[in-house]
């Protein structure tokens, strides 16, 4: 089975006009990642590729493409996590970097923290000689459009969501995955979503598997949705089932909607949401799947991508 890399562009519900660039998308981000793994490459390497193209690609509301909080900035969170030794990075807050899911990265490998936020962040990336961009190069104008139209913060929850994330297992049986987003449109200045947080917006551990979400991140929180969907695969339910309970759970107990990705160590994988789509692209044996709406999973062959 091994070694399999599944990626998704966020829940939410995706304007008709947009949705061939996220499919689109998907599918290129997927492919770039599982060259990493058919090389050799581990799955961190292959999960911050997959995730890294999703920043840079401007469909998507992560890198540059996030939406704007209240006062019409940007302010993004991330995290990667490595199953093998549960270590975990993360970012949150972060306004002057093209690819926050590096930054994460550079947390885990290069601190003994798990999370650094906004100011702090932004010295520490200073100090790894990360690039700063201008925040005005991450702002597209559809992301300012959103804004100018949704002031309302009560609305930050509806349209446009598209967080990324990627999970993976490598030849070795390594599990690992990441998360990125700009997060929730008009949300509040310092508002802090599930994505920067372990076993909420995602979680690892090589005995058991791994899951990058997305989604109403507030309720993600209350129910640490990706260590929740852990345990259940934990207690013996496949990738797929404890997906589905985990999101059936957060449904019922907080009423939020939202979206998985998951991998088990033996590289069994599913894409489940609750949200009306999900856009989500896997690789594997020289395939790619893939799909937005419920049930949907179209199929080809790898070599027709390239
Ligand atoms: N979970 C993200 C957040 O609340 C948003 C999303 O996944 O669309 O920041």
């Amino acid at each position: 089975m091994l070694p399999v890399l599944v990626v998704h562009g966020g829940a939410g519900q995706i304007p008709k006009e947009r949705v061939d660039l996220s499919t689109a998308g998907v599918r290129a981000a997927v492919r770039g990642g599982y060259t990493i793994l058919q090389d050799g490459g581990s799955a961190m390497d292959a999960v911050v590729e997959a995730v890294t193209l999703l920043e840079n690609n401007p469909d998507f509301n992560a890198g540059r493409g996030s939406v704007l909080n209240a006062k019409g900035e940007v302010e993004m969170d991330a995290i990667v996590m490595d199953g093998g030794a549960l270590a975990s990075g993360a970012v949150s807050a972060v306004r002057d970097v093209a690819n926050p899911v590096q930054l994460a990265r550079l947390v885990m490998e290069r601190t003994s923290h798990t999370c650094l936020t906004a100011n702090g962040a932004m010295q520490f990336a200073r100090a790894m000689g990360v690039p700063e961009v201008l925040p005005e190069s991450l702002v597209t104008d559809y992301a300012r459009t959103l804004w100018e139209n949704t002031l309302d913060p009560d609305d930050c929850h509806a349209g446009k969501m598209g967080t990324v994330g990627a999970v993976a297992v490598d030849a070795e049986g390594n599990v690992a995955c990441a998360t990125s987003t700009g997060g929730t449109r008009n949300k509040m200045e310092g508002r802090v979503g599930d994505t920067a947080c372990i076993g909420g917006g995602a979680y690892a551990d090589n005995k058991v598997g791994g899951v990058s979400s997305t989604g109403d991140g507030e309720a993600i929180m209350k129910v640490t949705l990706a260590r929740l969907i852990v345990i259940y695969m934990e207690q013996g339910h496949s990738a797929e089932r404890a997906s589905n309970m985990g999101l059936a759970y957060m449904k019922e107990r907080v009423g939020g909607l939202g979206g998985v990705v998951t991998v088990d160590p033996e590289g069994n994988w599913a894409a489940r949401f609750s949200s009306p789509q999900m856009s989500w692209a896997a690789a594997q044996r020289n395939r790619i799947y893939y799909g937005l709406y419920e049930e949907e999973r179209f199929t080809q062959s790898i070599d027709n991508l390239r």
